[in-house]
């Protein structure tokens, strides 16, 4: 792991903004990552699209209209320590708040700023029995930070217990360890985790430019696909990184290829220090357009928001319906832009 300025720089030259980030005293949100993921930096690129989702800049210090450190409200709708209950029929279960590399967006880092937490036995404990008493609740997600920071015997243990207390539940794993530390993902690993996937085990991975596409991070994501656990991803939309339909087409295109179902695409969070990364909704509308005339259904991921104050969230896109009569007529703009109009029934 890199954490410290010093290590950094044997690596690359600092630029004015990110040097003024590493001597500030008011950084908040610690810097970290992998020596593989830092390796996919071009060093002589100050705008390299890896290099911008983990180099800090000072950009960070400033706060933007609206922004807050918990946006989603996620505070408020924790039913107990670490379990987020959001949505009535899925909840989110935060098992760790380390990662294995920090991303600069994290929209949670009220949470991955802090020192080490790590769900306790008593805590999850009372998870589960509301996870009994609440079997409304189909799907649990399994998030943190990042859970796979975890070890297989402690990830052994917590999963066992969830899926002893609820065997219908499925299963969704949030890591971004395959973009970041893809050697984390081992043989046993995967094997430990099918047990668990008798009511499905998805792997939800976070990859946002074509160059985190290695072998090494393809590699690992065989290993989930060949043990029988699906891999779907979740992009965030990020200035300087990933805001160009090409980009963005190239990654979703290769992510099908890899057997890996594009999930959504995040407007970026109105989390406090990310307005730098954050691209225009006009412009991210603009690109779903673009990505939806490009793509199939099968790689175009969902755009959507997640709205502040706890909102939730919604999905963004062009509206192809255009107006509608009492007669039920429909008028539909086609994707060439031309005019249909589509009927209801008269019998
Ligand atoms: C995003 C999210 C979910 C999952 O929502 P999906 O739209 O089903 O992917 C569940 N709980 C919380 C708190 C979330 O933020
Ligand atoms: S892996 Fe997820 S939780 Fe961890 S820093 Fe990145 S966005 Fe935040």
């Amino acid at each position: 792991m890199i954490c410290s300025v010093d290590e950094l720089q044997k690596y690359l030259k600092l630029t004015d903004s990110e040097r003024r980030w590493f001597s500030s005293k008011s950084k908040s949100f610690p810097f970290l990552v992998t020596p593989y993921y830092l390796s996919l930096i071009d060093p002589d690129n100050p705008n390299d699209p890896i290099r911008r989702q983990v180099i800090p800049l000072s950009e960070e210090f400033l706060n933007s209209k609206g922004e807050s450190l918990d946006p989603q409200r996620e505070n408020s709708y924790s039913v107990l320590p670490n379990l987020v209950h959001r949505y009535d029929n899925r909840a989110a279960l935060l098992l760790t708040n380390k990662c294995a590399t920090n991303c600069r967006h994290c929209f949670r880092r009220r949470y991955t700023s802090e020192e080490d937490i790590i769900i306790s036995e008593k805590e999850l404990k009372s998870v589960l029995s509301y996870l009994k008493d609440n079997l409304q609740i189909k799907e649990l997600l399994l998030t943190g930070g990042d859970p796979l920071t975890l070890s297989d015997q402690k990830l052994d243990n917590i999963i066992g217990l969830i899926r002893e207390a609820r065997k219908d539940i499925v299963l969704r794993l949030g890591s971004r360890v395959v973009v970041t530390a893809p050697k984390r993902i081992t043989e046993s690993l995967v094997s430990m985790l099918r047990k668990y996937n008798k009511a499905a085990l998805y792997l939800l991975t976070q990859f946002n430019h074509p160059k985190e596409l290695t072998k090494e991070s393809l590699e690992a994501v065989s290993l989930f696909i060949d043990n029988g656990i699906p891999v779907l991803n979740q992009c965030v939309l990020l200035r300087g990184v990933n805001d160009d339909v090409t980009t963005l087409e190239t990654l979703m295109n290769s992510l099908v290829a890899n057997r890996i179902k594009p999930y959504y695409l995040f407007q970026g969070d109105l989390v406090s220090g990310t307005a730098h990364l954050r691209v225009p909704l006009k412009r991210g509308l603009e690109l779903e357009y673009q990505l939806r005339k490009r793509l199939s259904g099968l790689a175009m991921p969902q755009y959507a928001v997640d709205l502040p104050k706890g909102g939730g969230k919604v999905s963004l896109g062009r509206s192809y319906l255009k107006d509608n009569d009492e007669n039920g007529n429909y008028c539909f703009e086609t994707m060439e832009g031309e005019r249909r109009i589509y009927s209801d029934p008269t019998c």
